[in-house]
């Protein structure tokens, strides 16, 4: 057997700026063997801020923006974390980010960029918005877009950003007349070569653009701005360029800091501490101080990465020689731009048109990857192992549990012990206990990991393993953890064995339960399990079964697995990715609360699929449950991958499980999509069900009733 090369180094990157976007890149292309790479960005994407004016003008859509990291995480063999650090103890090597346990490190990176928050300014925090971070400045753009009749618009900083945004905001309103302005409290565009400096002036007076120099914003507020000297501007929008700006956590992290930027050497490594890497806007290079531009972030990244390797290997760092000049290419709003460069300015159509190519460019590198290689067979391997393999690769979670076929053949061959106080048989998913008066349920279940974050993959192991107790109405009791970790230095697997701890700590808390002990062993990957029991009312009355007329209801969308499927090849979008890990991270305990008052049948949905769970539930009351597919959620992202011909490892089992007749569309394959922390599927009484709805959380959906046996056990509409 070979065995994997366990982990001996973590190393973290801080932040999905440029800088660690195109190191992830690169890590896939010369990765070392046995270190583990972490990449923590508080979502899933990291915005290119050279096409932010192009945007704004209109000349390209916000997901153009988007360097998907979840994607370069997966080509890296790196996790991804959403989360914000917000500290680091350096004695204990650990980075802090709130809302989860700290992140261990041998080697970190921080590349989290400026902020152009005037958060000191009165009002800005409520009424203005930075134009850094891209997100929340592009939805309230978007709001500011779709009024009739838009205000006027206040851009504060009057450098190279600062006009950029305001002559595409021109741009994007020509036909409407929007007043804007720019309040600069120095020169206009200082750093800038005089000739391009007067060429983009002519610009913005050509505009209409109201320039105001030598002049600060004291307060805003929601429908003006108040400058230092008095005056009162007419503001609807009040959006701040003003330049760099460090976060301030940096200071709490006791490293060297200039003007509270990351002092680092000529090796780009904090010059307090050599186990600490700063790049991009975040760091002030000692010896050769320069602007803050992407350029910049963009010419770090081999340096980094070979001086990360070097450090895990024993080899020798490289030294970052930033250029003194560099080429700006600054776009006018339409589709014209200057270039400047050694003092010198060129404008035009075709400069834009460049600058395009060069943003597209980039964008193409950390966006278009390439595929990973099919796993390669040995010659001589055994008869089938090629056909298997043919296959995509094996899914985690539910996406690898064994058909329905092959654990129903097998279970046949068991028989079951009689006891009295054992009330359910063998093929239950949970067990029902009578310990005293009182009624007890068990149930088991581990998911081989889909993804590579011990604290999240825990937490949704844990929730997911809850599904069986809720799906008995029960009240979760206590909690067993079963982590199977791949092999690493003793230091790692306390590292990891923490987060896998909080997290199970963390479900047991929020649901009620006790985490009671577990087991942990060491194998070829990670793999987490629990066995939970529930407590049952003393007064149970099993829920008697679906009645003709119940409504079925879905508590959560279905399609889990095929975005799962294609996230593990590298096809998933990362903002579909981050959107399905936040549904599958959130506790059901309520919901199932509601259900077990009204419900006639409950079950959760699992590795069968929708179509699976759903035949189950009414063929044990001699029913049919008829789904109507247009009624039934999915996830973002799921129908598209479907048509797309993705699918999950379990989903020809699945399919193959049933003879009915389905409508041809993509859709309709998601019904036999394996899920993993699946809904809970009900069975509700027609006079109880819209009152429930009212109680349900918004992803829950009525997608059926059950109907008189037809020729199968369900029937999809
Ligand atoms: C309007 C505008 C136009 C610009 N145009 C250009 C241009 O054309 N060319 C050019 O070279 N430069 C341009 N710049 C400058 C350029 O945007 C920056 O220099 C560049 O983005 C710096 O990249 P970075 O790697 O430092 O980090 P960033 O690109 O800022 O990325 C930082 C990342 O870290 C994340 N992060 C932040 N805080 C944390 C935290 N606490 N924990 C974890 N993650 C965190 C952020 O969410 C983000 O994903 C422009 C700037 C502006 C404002």
């Amino acid at each position: 057997m070979i065995e994997a090369i366990p982990f001996t180094r973590e190393v973290v990157l801080i932040g999905g700026g440029h800088t660690h976007a195109l190191f992830l890149r690169r890590w896939r292309m010369s990765p070392v063997p046995g270190a583990r790479l972490t990449v923590i960005n508080p979502g899933p994407a990291a915005p290119y801020t050279g096409m932010l004016p192009g945007y704004v003008a209109g000349h390209y859509q916000r997901r153009e923006l988007d360097i998907d990291l979840v994607k370069l995480a997966r080509f890296a063999g790196a996790r991804i974390i959403f989360g914000r650090a917000d500290g680091i103890d350096r004695d204990l090597k650990r980075v802090r980010i709130s809302g989860r346990p700290d992140i261990a490190y041998d080697i970190a990176s921080i590349d989290v960029g400026i902020t152009s928050n005037l958060s000191e300014v009165k009002g800005f925090s409520e009424y203005g918005i930075a134009a850094k971070p891209l997100e929340a400045f592009a939805s309230r753009w978007t709001e500011f877009l779709a009024k009739p009749a838009p205000g006027p618009a206040v851009i504060i900083g009057g450098g190279v950003g600062g006009v950029e945004l305001a002559l595409a905001m021109h741009h994007a309103q020509r036909t409407r007349q929007v007043d804007v302005t720019i309040v600069e409290s120095d020169r206009m565009l200082v750093r800038l070569a005089p000739r391009a400096r007067s060429a983009l002036m002519r610009e913005l007076t050509a505009a209409g653009i109201v320039v105001l120099e030598g002049r600060s914003l004291v307060e805003v507020s929601p429908t003006s701005v108040q400058l230092d000297n008095g005056t009162e501007l007419a503001a609807e929008l009040t959006v701040s360029a003003a330049g760099a700006r460090p976060y301030d956590w940096l200071s709490g992290t006791g490293l060297h800091l200039t003007d509270g930027y990351l002092t680092v050497d000529e090796e780009l490594r904090s010059i307090t501490d050599p186990s600490i890497y700063a790049v991009g806007d975040c760091a002030y290079n000692e010896h050769a101080p320069r602007p803050k531009a992407g350029v910049f972030a963009v010419r770090a990244a081999p340096i980094l990465a070979a001086n990360i390797s070097a450090d895990l290997t024993g080899g020798r760092r490289r030294k970052f020689r930033p250029q003194k000049h560099y080429l700006k290419l600054i776009s006018l709003g339409s589709r014209r731009a200057i270039a400047e460069k050694f003092g010198g300015a060129l404008s035009g159509d075709w400069v834009w048109h460049w600058k395009d190519w060069i943003d597209r460019r980039f964008m193409d590198r950390l966006g278009n990857l390439p595929k990973m290689p099919p796993q390669r067979v040995p010659q001589n391997a055994a008869i089938g192992v090629n056909e298997l393999l043919a296959a995509r690769p094996l899914c985690g979670g539910c996406g690898s549990k064994v058909s329905e076929q092959i654990l129903e053949d097998a279970l046949d061959g068991v028989t079951a012990t009689e006891r009295g106080d054992v009330i359910t048989s063998v093929g239950d998913d949970g067990a029902v206990l009578k310990v005293g008066n009182t009624h007890q349920v068990i149930t088991t279940d581990h998911l081989r990991a889909f993804w590579p974050d011990p604290y999240v993959m825990t937490r949704i192991a844990a929730l997911h393993a809850m599904g069986d107790i809720w799906a008995m109405s029960a009240a979760p009791q206590a909690l067993l953890a079963q982590f199977t970790l791949p092999r690493m230095s003793e230091q790692l697997q306390n590292a990891w064995l923490d987060e896998c701890l909080a997290a199970a700590e963390a479900v047991a808390l929020e649901t009620g339960a006790a985490l009671v002990g577990g087991h942990t062993s060491v194998g070829a990957e990670l793999t987490i399990g629990f066995t939970v029991t529930g407590l049952l009312p003393n007064d149970i009355s099993f829920a008697s079964g679906a009645q003709v007329g119940d409504a079925l209801v879905l508590t959560r969308p279905i399609g889990s697995g095929t975005l799962l499927a294609a996230e593990m090849s590298g096809d998933a979008d990362g903002r579909e990715i981050f959107t399905l890990l936040e549904e599958m991270s959130k506790s059901q305990s309520e919901v199932a609360a509601l259900l077990a008052s009204d419900a006639n049948a409950l079950t959760d949905v699992t590795g069968f699929g929708l179509a699976g769970h759903a035949a189950r539930l009414a063929d044990s009351a001699g029913l049919t449950a008829e789904i109507q597919l247009e009624k039934v959620p999915f996830y973002p992202g799921a129908e598209r991958l479907s048509g797309l011909g993705v699918r999950s490892s379990l989903y020809q089992a699945n399919l193959a499980a049933h003879t009915i007749e389905l409508p041809d569309n993509p859709a309709a394959d998601l019904l036999f999509d394996p899920q993993t922390a699946g809904g809970l599927l009900a069975a509700i009484p027609s006079d109880k069900i819209e009152r429930l709805l009212g109680k349900l959380p918004s992803g829950a959906a009525k997608i059926g009733q059950i109907v008189p046996k037809g020729t199968n056990p369900i029937a999809v509409l």
